[in-house]
């Protein structure tokens, strides 16, 4: 259960992000892209975040997760694929020598203010 970590840290960095020169802000929807490979549950996530956002200008926010697939290249013959299955290997060449280019991430696209009024 790392998620409450990860929860605090995006509550953290939204509200740093709030321009200052806004007088009563409030955050309607962050948009979260996660990696497959960063094994976090959304619903604990979601969970989480709730509790971390409470009294701060994140209180209320959606928070949307977008889980992004693994994808890998063989470092024999090029091929690139996306893992679907814990099998960590090349299915063209069957070599078990690969790179994984994405599924790792935990990133915040983008923040949606409320509108005023
Ligand atoms: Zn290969």
């Amino acid at each position: 259960m790392h998620e409450m970590g990860i929860a605090t840290e995006i509550v953290r960095i939204v509200i740093e992000s709030i321009p200052a020169d806004l007088s009563d802000p409030r955050v309607e929807r962050i948009n979260l892209k996660v990696g497959k490979l960063a094994a976090v549950v959304p619903q604990s996530l979601n969970f989480c975040f709730e509790v971390a956002a409470r009294q701060t200008p994140v209180e209320g926010a959606e928070l949307h997760i977008e889980v992004i697939p693994v994808l890998a290249v063989c470092n024999d013959c090029q091929h690139r694929w996306t893992i679907e299955a814990p099998v960590f290997r090349c299915p063209q060449c069957d070599s078990g020598s690969l790179e994984v280019l994405s599924g790792r991430e935990l990133d915040i696209e983008s923040i949606e203010l409320a509108e005023d009024g």
